[in-house]
């Protein structure tokens, strides 16, 4: 039996900084851009490629992103979006920073996904146009079936952004047995992901938005800073430039400062050279996970043929959650929960959400625990996981 001082402390997620990252960081300091040079868009084009779609923002963080992409989508007061109460509260909050209002729909529990089923029946049940858009969430990094998303917002008129915060290197197999890689614009108007450091692809803080879509991509762009154009071609005042000067630039629009610098971008970029080798150690660790919970008292989420999880998250499901937790602790392995219920929390209960409102990610909250999942999480630590938890439970 191995002893928790055989080990430093295992967290449940982790970022990985090689010497490769350092050095990539440490150029950047010795030139001339420390912001808005080449790396930005050098991190846009390998990130867009990596995902397989035209076009990518990058951005100060994933909330900038979610911000953004309301903006463009045109969230105004009183316009109604869709999402689930199992996520982070930034899926939801980029609708209020817009004076939009919040739908919740409760989970499918066995995936703990927004139920499709439930969103559909909520849309038949009110008037066309009752809602503007909706944002779906691979939770975990389980890809959400945007196929089927899309169908039912065609129906319906909405939008969709993808929040893929979870699941860079995700994807699903659409009905015409096509692989369709989370973020990757075929389904979702847009999609977003965040490079906080418990993420797949670290960069300290950081976001990017992903779309096929043009002209939504010129609009983030213009947004991302400060409204301001410096392309003569995109002048509305044509003259300006000549007029003026060289200096001339135009404001067009009420942006915002929600760039990413180059020290970040190029960080980026050595860190998502290596996106598909640590996504290969997330699935082999989850796999090792899957394994050892069979046939135990330890429930774990579906996961299904048709998808690839990108594991950012590995959750096991338990009716004693507070004990085990606080166990695991004791053993220096600092579990998390992910989430506590959107509508939970007192901010969106001033706005009417209460308790019971959505019973299924309500009881999901009471069993879930995420254990440790990161690529440079050694056999011998998760060993030593697997064992705590199955003592535990025993
Ligand atoms: C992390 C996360 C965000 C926010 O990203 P930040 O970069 O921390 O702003 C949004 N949605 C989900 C699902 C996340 O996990």
């Amino acid at each position: 039996m191995l002893s928790s001082s055989t080990f430093k402390n295992i967290p449940y997620g982790k970022q990985e900084i090689n010497q490769a990252d350092i050095d990539a960081v440490v150029s950047v300091l010795k030139s001339d851009f420390l912001t808005q040079g080449p790396s930005v868009l050098e991190f846009e084009k390998a990130f867009a490629s990596y995902i397989g779609v035209n076009y990518a923002v990058a951005v100060s963080n994933g909330t900038a992103a979610l911000h953004l992409c309301t903006l463009v989508l045109g969230v105004s007061k009183g316009k109604k979006v869709i999402t689930t109460p199992i996520t982070f509260a930034a899926s939801a909050n980029c609708v209020r920073y817009c004076e939009g209002e919040i739908e919740l729909i409760d989970i499918d529990p066995e995936t703990a996904l927004i139920d499709l089923d439930k969103l559909y029946a909520l849309l038949k049940a009110k008037p066309k146009g009752a809602y503007s858009g909706i944002i779906t969430v691979d939770f975990a990094g389980y890809p959400v079936d945007l196929e089927k998303v899309r169908k039912i917002a065609d129906e319906f008129g909405l939008w969709i952004i993808e929040d893929a915060c979870h699941a860079p290197g995700g994807y699903f197999i659409d009905s015409k047995g096509v692989k369709q890689n989370c973020g990757n614009g075929q389904y979702a108007d847009l999609a977003i992901f965040s490079f906080h450091p418990v993420k797949h692809i670290a960069t300290g803080e950081g976001g990017m938005i992903t779309t096929n879509n043009k002209e939504l991509y010129q609009k983030l762009l213009l947004l991302r800073s400060h409204g301001i154009t410096k392309e003569p071609e995109k002048f509305v005042n044509d003259a300006a430039l000549i007029e003026q000067g060289g200096w001339y630039m135009e404001m067009q629009t009420l942006g915002y400062n929600y760039r990413l610098s180059d020290l970040q971008a190029a960080l980026g970029i050595s860190q998502l050279a290596r996106a598909k080798e640590n996504l290969k150690k997330r699935k082999q660790i989850a796999a090792v996970y899957d394994k050892a919970f069979e046939g135990t008292n330890i429930k774990i989420l579906k996961n299904n043929q048709k998808s690839s999880h990108a594991y950012h998250l590995y959750v096991i499901l338990v009716e004693n959650r507070k004990a085990l937790y606080n166990y695991l602790r004791e053993n220096n392995i600092f579990s998390q929960v992910h989430y506590i219920p959107v509508h939970l929390m007192p901010y969106y209960q001033e706005l009417g959400w209460k308790k019971g409102d959505l019973p299924l990610a309500e009881k999901y909250y009471e069993l879930c625990l995420s254990i440790p999942m990161y690529p440079s999480l050694s056999m011998e630590e998760q060993g030593f996981v697997i064992e705590k938890i199955l003592n535990f439970s025993k």
